[in-house]
């Protein structure tokens, strides 16, 4: 199993978002541990740092997670 380095703080690896436990879970596995290169907010956090990371981003939501990114670095693009 993999986990997300950012797993031990992390709200979403944690369970600590009002969802309810099915889709807490469900990210949890999917992203946390699972796999977490997918992460929307693990992208935010490496390209823009964890102080950037909303607390509400959830790891599915890159449109969102490629708009903060590019609020602060308008150069950044999808492309490694
Ligand atoms: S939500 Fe994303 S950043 Fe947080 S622990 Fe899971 S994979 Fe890592």
């Amino acid at each position: 199993m993999t986990t997300c380095e950012k797993a031990a703080k992390c709200p979403y690896a944690n369970l600590e978002l009002p969802l309810d436990q099915d889709a807490s879970k469900k990210y949890a596995d999917n992203y946390c541990f699972g796999d977490f290169n997918s992460c929307a907010r693990l992208k935010v956090c490496n390209a823009i740092g964890k102080p950037n990371v909303p607390r509400d981003l959830y790891p599915d939501q890159h449109e969102a997670a490629d708009a903060l990114i590019k609020a602060i670095n308008p150069s950044w693009t999808t492309e490694a």
